[in-house]
């Protein structure tokens, strides 16, 4: 199985960081800096495990590297499933507006209709329709959670083609904190002509350890422990961090990962950021 989620932890040791395998501290590695140990020890669990898309979630979490400048210090994480799976059939019906013929996203409101999906790779207690607005959670990972935080989305069940064990739970929120661009930061976001809505608000480039960043004044002013980040058509679980790690490696939480959201004030964001027209599809 590729893709696996390994629980992992570091430390500094005189100038040099070492990390391993929470489970098996025989698989370890060392170098001068975090990110170099991190790709070393990615390369023992490829030998060892044959997963070459291994992802290493870190207990405590990884130290901060190149710190983004005025990046606010409250600790956001967004948290999925490191696996996804595909619709079963038609999807059109699944939303009020049906689907943008140019741009695929999904329109208007979520309708009533369930979501029927192939499987879940047996190991993940959550995971994803790629590039469509659906993030799923096993009832297990439901029970890790407060009835508080479990109010905050409605939870509806899905069905697998496939069976599986455990029965997982769309997760459709009720409000999201909307993602932002960053001043001076090259976010390159598309914008679909036809259905005017911006995809990609988020930043992947090598190097930069936070894809994604809300705006502090849009976050309610008491911070629940758990909430959506995104917008309508692209959404993700979000943590305030301590609160994640309470649950990180728990069963009912496996091949759970998290990545860590920026939070920086008004005056940074870019409201105004330069769009790419939509190639269509
Ligand atoms: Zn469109």
């Amino acid at each position: 199985m590729e893709g696996k989620v390994y629980i992992c932890t570091w430390k500094k040791v005189g100038t040099k960081y070492q990390v391993w395998l929470k489970k098996n501290p025989k698989i370890k590695a060392s170098a001068r800096t975090f990110e170099e140990a991190d790709e070393i020890l990615a390369g023992e669990i490829m030998e060892i495990a044959g997963d070459g898309e291994n992802v290493r979630e870190y207990l405590p979490p990884a130290p901060e590297s190149s710190k983004p400048a005025k990046l606010l210090d409250i600790a956001i994480v967004h948290v999925g499933g490191n696996t996804h799976s595909r619709i079963v059939g038609e999807d059109k019906h699944l939303f009020s507006g049906g689907v943008c013929p140019h741009c695929g996203t999904f329109l208007g409101e979520r309708t009533a209709a369930p979501l029927v999906i192939d499987g879940v790779a047996s190991g993940y207690d959550g995971g994803f329709v790629w590039q469509k607005p659906f993030q799923y959670f096993s009832a297990d990972f439901l029970k890790l959670l407060t009835p508080k935080e479990r109010a905050s989305f409605e939870w509806r069940p899905i069905e697998l083609q496939r069976r599986s064990r455990k029965t997982f739970f769309e997760m459709i929120p009720r409000e999201t904190v909307p993602h932002v661009a960053v001043r001076g930061m090259p976010f390159e976001p598309l914008h679909c002509p036809k259905c005017q809505t911006i995809i990609g608000l988020h930043l992947f480039q090598k190097g930069t350890s936070i894809y994604t960043y809300v705006n502090r004044d849009s976050l309610p002013k008491r911070l629940p422990t758990c909430f959506a980040v995104g917008e309508a058509h692209n959404f993700k679980l979000a943590f305030i961090r301590d609160r994640w790690l309470e649950l990180a490696g728990r069963p009912g939480a496996r091949g759970l990962v998290s990545n860590k959201v920026g939070v920086i004030a008004a005056a940074d964001c870019d409201p105004k950021p330069k769009f790419r027209r939509h190639p269509g599809r």
